[in-house]
């Protein structure tokens, strides 16, 4: 039986991956995967992997985006809320100006509501429960009914989110670099193979 690649070798072993068989060098060449592949597979395996870093990337970036935004936003709205009801607490009939100073404290805390009901509600359709599968409509009302308690907790809940961000945004970044140090060409990767 001879390699796959080099049709001059005999083939030692089996790629797990392709089951095809190669010579030893086509695997001494790569190190750092746990198990052992032919330089086809591995290089499926790095682009794969560049493909998925990318987008988790992406993704956990947007949501450091949208926290930091929150952090700003959230506390503007609540403490204008709060400003309401403090300059309205003095006057008769000022039962109105309350209500809007409660809506604006809690308009941060439907976002909460929101994320809450949806989790929630897959929960409950996963279980059968008809209180939890319409969570998503339930949730974001009671928490904007209990802003006054429940915004402050989301900014800071928020603070700690963007640490927790920019922790994950480090670490996909250094193995999206990882990544694409070991990414080849087809073009190189031919030549990497006859090489070998
Ligand atoms: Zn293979
Ligand atoms: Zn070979």
């Amino acid at each position: 039986m001879k390699c796959w690649n080099h049709e001059e070798r005999d083939a030692v072993l089996t790629c797990p991956v392709c089951k095809k068989n190669f010579c030893r060098s086509c695997f001494d060449c790569i190190t750092g995967r746990d198990e052992p592949a032919c330089p086809r597979c591995w290089q499926g395996d790095v682009r794969t992997h560049v493909e998925q870093t990318k987008f988790e990337l992406e993704k956990t970036k947007k949501k450091a985006d949208s926290n930091k935004r929150s952090v700003i936003i959230f506390p503007i709205l609540y403490i204008i809320g709060l400003g309401i009801i403090l300059a309205s607490a003095d006057q008769s009939h000022n039962d109105g100006m309350i209500f809007l100073g409660i809506i604006f404290m809690g308009i941060p805390s439907i976002s909460a509501g929101i994320a809450w009901g949806k989790d929630s509600a897959k929960e409950g359709k996963k279980d059968g429960c008809l209180v939890q599968a319409f969570a998503f409509l339930i949730a974001p009302i009671v928490l904007f009914a209990l802003g006054i308690i429940v915004t402050p907790i989301v900014i800071l809940s928020r603070l700690i989110k963007i640490s927790t961000n920019k922790r994950k945004i480090e670490q996909l970044q250094k193995s999206y670099n990882e990544g694409e140090e070991q990414m080849m060409s087809d073009q190189e990767l031919e030549t990497f193979i006859d090489q070998l």
